[in-house]
């Protein structure tokens, strides 16, 4: 475990002012601000490895900070060096130096290969790569062509930018050359180069690999095979300050905004680490790319140094408080560095590569420089296949990432189909009637759990297994952290200059106030377990149980609508039923009306009888014209009372019962009130000859023998009889309506719930129809859908065919490629041999001479 080395660098002042409140005090490892008068401001003096004053150079700053880190690249361990500082302050200066003090890049890469040099029990093979990190995009700053580079992770490469052009380089001119060529790449397109290079993050990548030279052949063939592999980052880091002090605004201030959230997330990572390993909890190495690419140099296996520029003019003040805050947090940082080396039978590429290598060095001296040149182009454009294959592998991995999404999407339609059916069955309101229906649902819903046991399984993470023949590296335990966070693809969630200030206090942003992705442990893919074979069988599996679904949902669809027609044709029997009763009703509504007709008719009939008999009755004293007009009264107030009753009947059929009831009072009343007269009648003792002529028509039995008490019996006995008549008709007129009246109530109650049912079988239909219509389009957009997905998963399989056959096709070009460099191998190595053997023959022979 070793601490990160942390430096401070204070650059010139390029101010001509002289300071008015404060400035940077440096002693020895110190750095302090003062008064203008001399004394420390207390709470802000620092201390760290190094603090280079304005007077220091790029080589003593290469000297004290870097030297170490790119000599232990050289011997296998990775390294890192990266400049931190706000804009002008001095990163780029330090790292690429000028004209007259080269930067630490140019010192770093020539230090390299004079130390390979030096190396004599080692073969090494250098590659070099440049890129820039502009809004959180990687691009190739030696292709311009690689824009939008993603990051990516293998058990044998560890974590690396897919696509990246690496060049295999030779000696340090080559490398600054390219470098040159990165920084014209850098600003192509570029009105303002400062801008830009402002804010951006370069990273300046060397691949050092080494190999223990086979001398002794008896030597242990296990360490003779370990290859070393190193990587030694130098990055120059956009510039820290704050963006309102920039005035930046649209592009630049979105541009300002992902480097403040780059660097935020680089601070929180350092804040993340510099906490030690117990509180550490998760690091959000994912959160940027950066931080990303530079997992390994923070807290992992790496080796690395920081340098902080600050600027020391007064204006300039709270920024440098922040670097140096930055630089604090960073200082407590531990890594544990260790040699990375390979140790497998896959090396066989890169024993390959030092095999030219070594061939090279034996042509070295003789004249071989055009060979030499043919070589290091070879190996370039091995290199360049070994890319492309990459590129392809990854593309690959691409598209088995989308054949599985494929598989989900596949997966949600079938889920779709399930609720679809569902919903089918949930709608069938004759439920308990169909058996077949509900074998065939039961089928159904078998499939489904069916489906929902495999989807189950495919959700399940899938079993790695490790490829055999895969590179086995001894990596430190930090490359292998497993608190990762997915990476995230774009950035539009951008860090607010308040945090970004607050986080350069010392502030510990909470990242999750700022939405950035949550912890999650690194999945492990199917990648290699998988042959396209198993997985078309898959589909057509898959496709296979789609089509059973989808005809199950079309058989259950025709269902409901067979179930449909016989629920119209139903509907249509009830209308017919209903309107029949309508019509009952009516008649049945019509009776009081025929009623109250015919007991106007009786009305009339009893007045005309009425005026008959009082014609005879010329007295209006005798008792029989009294009783004449009493029983006219009651007849008159009978008649009144029934068609009023009638009327109101017709008008309210409702209250019928009680108007019945109040109609028998009515009765009684009037039954008494007869009674009574027809007694005073009987009582009377003034009889007239009139009444006599009367009593003689009266009498039913005409004979005129008739005494007077016997006529007045007789009359009696008529009149009650009558009045017995009167009363049968009332009674069987009254028993009548109150039939007719309980046959309404009847029929009322029955065409009140026959309306009620008919309501809810037009609801029951209307709804009917609608699940009907809305399954039908549900159908139809699971049919289009499963059309679009089929078509797709044709074209995807024909696509990943076609990548297959071009990998093919590279593996052969690449087979054969080695074929001809051995071959070239073999016919290099003979001709060394005849020169040899013609030296040996011309050396004799001069000597002889
Ligand atoms: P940054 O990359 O941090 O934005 P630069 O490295 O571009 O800053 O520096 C800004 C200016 O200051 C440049 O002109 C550079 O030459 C000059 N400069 C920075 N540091 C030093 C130094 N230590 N000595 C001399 N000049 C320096
Ligand atoms: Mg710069």
């Amino acid at each position: 475990m070793e601490k990160i080395c942390v430096a401070v660098r204070v650059r010139p002042s390029v101010s001509s002012e002289s300071f008015n409140g404060a400035y940077w005090n440096v002693e020895d490892n110190r750095i302090s601000l003062h008064r203008l008068h001399g004394t420390p401001i207390s709470g802000l003096s620092y201390t760290f490895d190094h603090v280079f004053d304005e007077s220091s150079t790029n080589a003593r700053v290469y000297e004290l900070l870097t030297k170490d880190i790119i000599h232990a690249a050289v011997d296998g361990f990775n390294g890192t060096a990266f400049a931190y500082g706000q804009t002008s302050s001095g990163k780029t200066f330090t790292m690429n130096g000028s004209e007259t003090d080269a930067g630490i890049i140019n010192r770093a890469v020539k230090d390299v290969f004079a130390k390979i040099q030096m190396i004599s029990d080692r073969e090494f093979l250098i590659r070099v790569s440049y890129m820039e990190i502009y809004n959180e995009e990687i691009n190739d700053l030696f292709s311009v062509e690689n824009q939008k580079l993603q990051i990516h992770e293998s058990l044998e490469r560890g974590i690396f930018v897919s696509g990246l052009r690496e060049e295999i380089v030779n000696n340090a001119e080559q490398v600054l050359k390219l470098i040159e060529l990165g920084e014209v790449n850098r600003h192509f397109g570029e009105t303002n180069m400062n801008v830009r290079s402002s804010r951006s993050h370069t990273i300046f990548r060397m691949v050092i690999e080494s190999k223990g030279k086979d001398t002794n052949s008896s030597g242990d063939s296990s360490s003779v095979d370990a290859i070393r592999v190193s990587v030694l980052n130098l990055v120059d880091l956009a510039g820290s300050e704050r963006i309102a002090k920039t005035g930046a605004d649209g592009v630049r201030l979105k541009e300002g905004k992902h480097i403040n959230k780059s660097l935020m997330v680089l601070g929180n990572v350092i804040n993340k680490l510099s906490e030690g390993a117990k509180q550490r909890g998760h690091i959000p190495y994912r959160d940027s790319k950066l931080t990303r690419i530079l997992q390994p140099a923070l807290g992992g296996n790496a080796k690395t140094s920081i340098i902080c520029t600050i600027a020391p003019e007064e204006v300039h003040i709270e920024e440098t408080k922040g670097t140096l805050q930055f630089a604090s947090r960073a200082k407590r940082i531990t890594n544990c560095a260790q040699v990375n080396e390979i140790l497998t039978d896959a090396a066989l590429l890169k024993r390959q590569k030092l095999e030219i290598e070594d061939l090279r060095k034996k042509l070295q001296g003789s004249h071989a420089e055009v060979l030499e040149q043919e070589i290091l182009k070879l190996r370039n454009d091995m290199l360049k296949y070994e890319l492309e294959r990459e590129k392809l592998a990854t593309e690959l991995e691409e598209e088995r990432k989308s054949h599985k999404e494929r598989d989900q999407c596949i997966r949600e339609q079938q889920m779709k189909i399930d609720n679809l059916s569902n919903l089918v069955s949930f709608s069938d309101l004759d439920r308990n009637s169909n058996q077949g229906q509900g074998s065939a649902r039961q089928s159904l819903k078998e499939e489904c759990s069916e489906s929902s046991v495999h989807q189950g399984d495919a959700f399940s993470t899938p079993c790695f297994k490790a490829d055999p023949k895969a590179f086995v590296v001894k990596r430190s335990n930090y490359s292998t952290l497993p608190d990762y966070s997915p990476l995230p693809d774009t950035f539009s969630n951008v860090a607010d200059e308040d945090t970004w200030q607050k986080m350069n206090k010392g502030y510990m942003a909470d990242l999750d106030s700022l939405q950035m992705t949550p912890a999650r442990k690194v999945q492990s893919f199917p990648s290699n377990d998988i042959t396209p074979a198993c997985s078309n069988d898959n589909f057509k599996q898959e496709v296979q149980q789609l089509k059973r679904q989808l005809e199950i949902a079309t058989e259950d669809k025709y269902e409901l609508e067979r179930k449909h027609a016989e629920q119209i044709m139903l509907n249509h029997q009830l209308m017919d039923e209903i309107s029949e009763l309508q019509q009952e009703a009516k008649l049945i509504q019509e009776i009081p009306q025929r009623l109250s007709e015919s007991v106007g008719n009786c009305k009339d009939v009893y007045e005309d009888i009425l005026s008959i008999v009082q014609s005879f009755v010329s007295d209006g004293e005798s008792s029989t014209a009294k009783l004449l007009s009493s029983t006219s009264e009651i007849g008159k107030s009978l008649f009144t009372t029934l068609e009023t009753h009638f009327s109101v009947a017709m008008d309210d059929r409702s209250s019928s019962t009680g108007n019945t009831f109040l109609i028998q009072e009515q009765c009684k009343v009037l039954y008494e009130k007869l009674n009574s007269t027809i007694t005073s009648l009987v009582l009377s003792e003034t009889p007239s000859s009139k009444n006599e002529e009367v009593r003689a028509q009266l009498c039913s039995c005409g004979n005129k023998g008739c005494t007077q008490g016997g006529e007045t019996a007789c009359w009696k006995e008529e009149l009650s009889k009558e009045l017995n008549t009167i009363k049968e008709r009332y009674y069987g007129l009254e028993k009548e309506l109150d039939h007719n009246n309980q046959l309404l109530v009847v029929s009322k109650e029955r065409y009140d719930s026959l309306e009620r049912e008919f309501r809810l079988l037009k609801e029951d239909r209307d709804l009917l129809h609608q699940m009907v219509s809305d399954s039908s389009q549900k159908l139809s957009l699971v049919t289009d859908q499963k059309e679009n997905v089929l078509k797709d998963l044709n074209t995807e399989v024909q696509r990943r065919k076609n990548l297959e056959e071009e990998i093919k096709q590279f593996s052969v070009a690449f087979a054969s490629r080695q074929r001809s460099l051995m071959s070239f191998h073999s016919d290099i190595k003979s001709n060394c041999e005849k020169l040899r053997t013609q030296c040996l023959v011309s050396l004799p022979k001069s000597r002889g001479c």
